[in-house]
């Protein structure tokens, strides 16, 4: 059995990072910077997902339009048509979505609002943990 996203956000926290569409590209990158991540979801409202920013659409941006692309407001460069999750996830499903979809991060939603969101940092660290959760089964099954 493949973990799962709640089993995931019950460890690492229920906080998102999030902005309104409106919030320009400088205000985005100072945040991104200052919580050290790489991505922030824009919400409308009640918590809706509008789009996702992540350091690549920064980096994009300014390579296409210059330093003048900081004024800019986030929803002209964020993605739009954004791939969620569900609590019911599996750590499988996952992995699946980030591969097919070359993107690193996966906001949850539950009941049509953000409820949290999983990085690739966490499927790496959720993988590993169920890796040696399977080694130490097969050494205990082998010393029985
Ligand atoms: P990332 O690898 O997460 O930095 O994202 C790479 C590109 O995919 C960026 O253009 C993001 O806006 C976009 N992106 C990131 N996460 C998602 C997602 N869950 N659904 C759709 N696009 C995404």
């Amino acid at each position: 059995m493949s973990i799962s996203v709640k089993h995931m956000l019950d460890r690492k926290g229920r906080d998102v990072v999030t902005v309104s569409r409106d919030a320009t590209i400088e205000e985005v990158a100072k945040i991104l910077e200052q919580k050290r991540i790489g991505a922030i979801v824009v919400t409308s409202l009640e918590d809706r997902i509008a789009g996702i920013f992540t350091e690549r659409d920064l980096v994009r941006c300014v390579a296409k339009e210059g330093p003048a692309a900081l004024s800019n407001p986030v929803s002209s460069a964020m993605t739009t048509s954004v791939t969620r999750c569900r609590e019911e996830t599996t750590l499988n499903e996952l992995m699946e979505i980030m591969s097919s979809g070359r993107f690193r991060h996966v906001p949850v939603e539950s009941g049509g609002k953000l409820a949290g969101i999983i990085s690739i940092g966490d499927v790496v660290k959720a993988r590993i943990q169920e890796v040696e959760a399977e080694a130490e089964h097969i050494r205990a099954y082998i010393a029985s």
